[in-house]
């Protein structure tokens, strides 16, 4: 049971704190612009010519800014069961980053069950492939 949940789908994206996980981003030392991905070699805001970042941890809870259902099976490399079990993607605000972060939805919360404003927050559970992945999931009170 231990072995898949210590794999990330991508490493370095996010903290493997089961707990309390957090998405890696950068921000500019210049202008405190935050990206996500943290991979980044120059600023992009237009008035700022950084070329220097720090790794932070990005909010943990943010807001539904919009969602989607994915109904159709993704092409390759997503490695996905048959048969296909459609999930939920939203795409999430966060407020002090002032940027969106896209993320499927933790598994068994459909988008009837979504609505643009809600309260969510991030959470790691297993892809199809066994590799950890982030999820955005209501918020708990
Ligand atoms: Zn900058």
């Amino acid at each position: 049971m231990d072995a898949p949940f210590s794999t990330p789908v991508l490493e370095g994206w996010f903290t493997l704190d089961q707990r309390e996980p957090h998405l890696l981003g950068a921000r500019c030392a210049s202008c405190g612009t935050y990206y996500f991905p943290k991979a980044i070699k120059f600023c992009r805001h237009p008035d700022c010519a950084g070329e220097t970042f720090e790794e932070v941890r990005l909010s943990r809870q943010g807001r539904i800014w919009s969602y989607t259902n994915a109904v159709y099976k993704p092409p390759e490399p997503y490695v996905a069961n048959e048969p296909f079990v459609p999930y939920a993607i939203a795409a999430v605000e966060l407020e002090k980053e002032r940027m969106i972060v896209l993320g499927q939805v933790a598994a068994g919360i459909g988008v009837d069950s979504l609505r643009v404003g809600m309260e969510v927050e991030l959470a790691l559970e297993p892809l199809d492939d066994g590799k950890l992945c982030w999820k955005w999931r209501p918020a708990q009170p």
